[in-house]
This record gives structure tokens, sequence and C-alpha cells, in this order.
């Protein structure tokens, strides 16, 4: 189980959730225009969800229908990058 990063952080980047991750699992680079979020290393204890400014953030079980495709993107990333 873990937090995800969906849409509403395309483009944003804020960067918020950073700060407040206790393992350090959330990342991008120069090439993304979002963030994602470590499904192996994140330990879901919400701390990230209530700090992103534009509410991109979800535990994967409670996340909008239509934003499950962020699933499988977040998880690419570092598969991607590791
Ligand atoms: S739920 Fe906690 S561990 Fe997981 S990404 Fe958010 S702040 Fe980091």
């Amino acid at each position: 189980m873990a937090f995800v990063i969906t849409k509403p952080c395309i483009g944003v980047k804020d960067a918020s959730c950073l700060e407040v991750s206790p393992v350090l699992c959330i990342a991008s680079n120069e090439n993304e225009e979002m963030y994602f979020i470590d499904p192996e290393a994140c330990i879901n204890c919400g701390y990230c969800e209530p700090v992103c400014p534009v509410t991109a953030i979800f535990d994967e079980y409670k996340m909008p229908s239509d934003q499950r495709e962020f699933l499988k993107i977040n998880r690419d990333f570092y598969l991607n990058n590791p």
C-alpha cells in the first residue's frame, strides 16, 4: 500500500510533499513535469497528502477512479530511474 501522486501535479511541481516525507520517497527529474512516489519506499504515513496545494496526492485505495493510471505512472518512474 502506498500514496500516489496524480494529474494535478503536472506542470506544478510545488514540492511541499518532499519536505514532509520522513523516508525521502518522492522524486522527479528535469525531464518530468510532476513528482512521483516510490511505492516500494512509501511507509503510508500520509503526511504528504494534506500539504499538496493542488490535491494531487491520494491513498492508492481512495484515489479517484479516473486517476488510476497514475499508479503505474508513479511505479514506472522508479523502474526507469533505479
Ligand atoms: S505517505 Fe509518507 S512516506 Fe509515503 S510518500 Fe507520503 S510522506 Fe512519503
